[in-house]
């Protein structure tokens, strides 16, 4: 429609908004890739389903939120139900996977990680398509429809997105599982971003629509499809890159890591009370439904040292440079 900004063209007129543009279009998921995943997904709960009759499996994560990248792994929830009282032990159900999916020759590299969320880690045969299984975390089915309704409320939350998790691993900043930030983790720290400024670029979704996301709603009545949540009309009508520069310089220097929490729930930073979640921890996030802390895995002095020089270093390199390519100087790992 004409009158008001509303291609990401409209975003992005100057040379760094350009280069955002640039690099969403190169990387991100294409259809093809989510068919691949999605005739995998179906594949893996035929065969589940002879050994556990009620699982359900559902494709998670950035994969289905629309925030992910052709590189981007499936994120899998296997959800039982119906079998048994009481929650099954999720560390003996993967490992009873492991052993079934073994022979069945369409995939590999098996593993097991006992992490706080244990998961199964495979690769499809062939493809290289990397998979990680949970088993009823089912928090990750809503986040991810929440997620996904972000990433559909305005044109910039993606482009942007992507270029911070691309920084982000460029820098090395990106692996909960080295103590520093999940994916998860940064994606919420943008959403807070938009949501906080002057003229937000985001509205709190759950403040707005409480009855698309009620945490009690029943698994398969979460909407993964349509989106039936209209656009927000911001009146903010930031370019890409001045919204990536904005960024960085508000978790350089406006965030006050050590008193405040971010709450993408409430769409604005609350005060950090002394309850165990948030006590001695470096980074907190809140997670929108559970409200525990989804970055606690940044518990080294060193290694959240080491994030907020990032921020700093590239927040000051972008204000001068305004070049994508001075912040992200290798492209070649799409
Ligand atoms: P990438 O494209 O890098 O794979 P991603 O968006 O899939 O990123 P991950 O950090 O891999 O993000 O997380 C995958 C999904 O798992 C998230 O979208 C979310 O649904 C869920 N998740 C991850 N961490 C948490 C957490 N701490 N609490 C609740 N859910 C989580
Ligand atoms: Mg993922």
């Amino acid at each position: 429609t004409s009158g008001s900004a509303s291609t990401l063209q409209d975003y992005a007129k100057d040379k760094l908004s350009k280069q955002m543009v640039e690099l969403f279009e190169e990387c991100q998921q294409q259809a093809c890739d989510l068919t691949r995943k999605e005739t995998c997904r179906s594949r893996l709960q035929r065969d589940i389903q002879s050994v556990f009759p009620v699982a359900r499996l559902y494709l998670t994560g950035s994969s289905m939120s629309g925030l992910g990248c052709r590189s981007s792994d499936a994120d899998l929830c296997l959800v039982l139900r119906g079998s048994t009282q009481g929650s099954p032990d999720p560390i003996h159900i993967l490992t009873v996977l492991q052993a079934f999916f073994r022979p069945l020759g369409y995939l590999e590299k098996i593993q097991l990680i006992r992490a706080k969320v244990p998961i199964l880690r495979f690769r499809e045969k062939g493809s290289g398509l990397e998979f990680d299984l949970n088993v009823n975390n089912t928090v990750g089915i809503r986040n991810t429809f929440l997620l996904r309704s972000y990433a559909y409320a305005d044109l910039r939350v993606k482009p942007i997105i992507l270029a911070v998790k691309k920084w982000a691993r460029h820098h090395q900043i990106n692996d909960a599982s080295k103590g520093t930030l999940s994916s998860y983790t940064l994606v919420l720290m943008v959403l807070h971003y938009l949501q906080t400024l002057g003229e937000p670029v985001l509205p709190s979704l759950q403040k707005d629509y409480p009855e698309c996301f009620n945490p009690s709603m029943e698994i398969d009545m979460i909407p993964e499809g349509p989106r039936h949540i209209p656009p927000y009309k911001s009146q903010n009508k930031s370019s890409l890159g001045d919204l990536l520069q904005g960024f960085l310089k508000y978790y350089s220097s406006t965030f006050r890591w050590d008193t405040q929490v971010i709450s993408v729930r409430e769409g604005k930073a609350l005060p950090k009370n002394k309850s165990a979640e948030w006590r001695n921890k470096y980074i907190c996030v809140e997670e929108p439904f559970e409200r525990n802390n989804v970055a606690r895995a940044v518990h080294e002095q060193m290694k959240f040292n080491t994030i907020k020089s990032k921020f700093a270093a590239s927040s000051q390199i972008l204000a001068q440079s305004k070049d994508l390519n001075a912040l992200l100087p290798v492209r070649a790992t799409i």
